[in-house]
């Protein structure tokens, strides 16, 4: 049975890329670990007046090329090793789209669909009380990733401001606008994997313009890939799901409705006019893209043989397998992968941290376009390596990300 531990599934993508890189054995020991990684232990006070005590983390996986960046997850089968793993990817990705920061990544383990707004609120400032000492925007800095949302950015921010008694926006990013967030933030993961696919739509001579999709997860990233996918690329969206499971019309689900729907009852399922779908089927089904938007190990070796899609564009951390990875690489399929596809969420958090530094603010416009320029040069990159050496993309990608982190510690006099 393949182990499913991301961060063993991590580690075993690195030791690939080391390989085939032919990178030295002290670089490569120093990358498989997290340089820095804190678990702390914090109370919340529940609405009911009893204490409840909830675990942390935060690992500061590599700082070798800028100060750490990712986001904090809160989420009931949150682990260290998820923590690690997720660090990890936010390291290759930040060097994937060349922005000058390192990886790290947080999280806490809990259910935040069965907190109160002020439960919440307070869970997102003990955090903070708790990671301030070693939160900077010279150190690390975090952002939103699964159930964490702007307001939650801007608890933690209040937080640290109160405990150092001054402004510093710039420690958190993902922030709502008022309080210095960029403009362009919420959608940025899902725009910049929709510029991803229609760059790799060029290089496969795949016309999108009605064109199908299925996209898994109606979250933070998923719903904007249901909604640009459409208004970007022209695309019939026939498929989207959640936790509950999927919906589908063969017609296209229009995004203001399903959107709509999924407000006003919680989940996408039971949408009038859609088929009840699962999960599984969603995944399986025969589209041109597929949009993995939800959690880990999705596409494994047991159902990579059934996907029928043409291109999987990754906007989850860590969807698929390598077992998978190889499967699908046989069968054709392309994969555009996570720390390339999604990194748009965290180009646009660089984007709001040099906004902080400097106090002016640019127009959605200008984020778009740089954003844009940010993943298109990405995306080439690792198109040119996979097709030069004949490897899958996320070897590829790896191939470029941890060349430049290698190259970075050896400049210090790491390695
Ligand atoms: N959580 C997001 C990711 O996994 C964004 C990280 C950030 O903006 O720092 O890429």
């Amino acid at each position: 049975m393949t182990n499913l531990n991301p961060f063993k599934i991590a580690q075993r993508q690195l030791d690939e890329a080391a390989e085939k890189l032919q990178l030295d054995i002290a670089a490569h020991s120093l990358l498989r670990e997290p340089l820095r990684e804190y678990v702390f232990t914090f109370p919340v006070r529940m609405d009911d007046g009893f204490v409840k005590v909830f675990k942390g983390y935060r690992v500061q996986y590599n700082d070798a090329r800028g100060p750490c960046k990712g986001g904090i997850r809160f989420h009931p089968d949150e682990t260290i090793d998820t923590v690690r793993a997720l660090a990890a990817w936010m390291t290759w990705k930040c060097a994937m789209v060349d922005i000058p920061l390192g990886g790290g990544k947080g999280g806490v383990t809990c259910d935040p669909r069965l907190l109160s707004e002020s439960e919440l609120e307070r869970l997102a400032r003990g955090y903070m009380r708790s990671a301030n000492r070693f939160i900077s925007d010279d150190i690390d800095v975090p952002a939103p990733d699964v159930f964490t949302t702007p307001q939650i950015m801007a608890w933690m921010m209040d937080e640290y401001e109160v405990i150092r008694g001054r402004h510093q926006p710039g420690i958190i990013t993902g922030k709502p606008l008022e309080l210095g967030g960029s403009a362009g933030r919420g959608d940025a993961t899902a725009r910049g994997g929709i510029f991803t696919v229609r760059e790799a739509s060029k290089m496969l001579d795949i016309n999108l313009k009605g064109a199908t999709a299925a996209v898994q997860g109606h979250g933070n990233v998923g719903q904007f890939a249901h909604q640009l996918a459409i208004d970007l690329l022209g695309m019939k969206v026939v498929a989207v799901s959640d936790v509950k499971g999927g919906i589908y019309n063969p017609d296209g689900l229009d995004f203001e409705e399903t959107l709509a729907h999924r407000l006003e009852t919680g989940y996408v399922v039971n949408m009038k006019g859609t088929r009840s779908i699962s999960n599984k089927e969603l995944l399986e089904m025969d589209v041109d893209v597929l949009f993995p938007s939800a959690l880990e190990n999705m596409i494994t070796e047991k159902n990579a043989d059934n996907i029928k899609a043409k291109i999987v564009a990754e906007l989850a951390n860590g969807p698929t397998t390598p077992e998978a990875d190889n499967i699908l690489y046989e069968k054709g399929i392309y994969v555009i992968p996570d720390f390339l596809c999604n990194a748009g969420g965290v180009t646009v958090s660089y984007f709001e941290q040099v906004q902080n530094s400097y106090g002016y603010y640019w127009t959605s416009e200008v984020v778009h376009q740089r954003l844009d320029e940010k993943m298109t040069k990405a995306y080439r990159s690792v198109h040119e390596m996979g097709q030069k050496h004949k490897i899958h993309n996320r070897l590829a990608a790896y191939m470029v990300a941890v060349s430049r982190v290698a190259e970075a510690m050896k400049l210090r006099g790491w390695v």
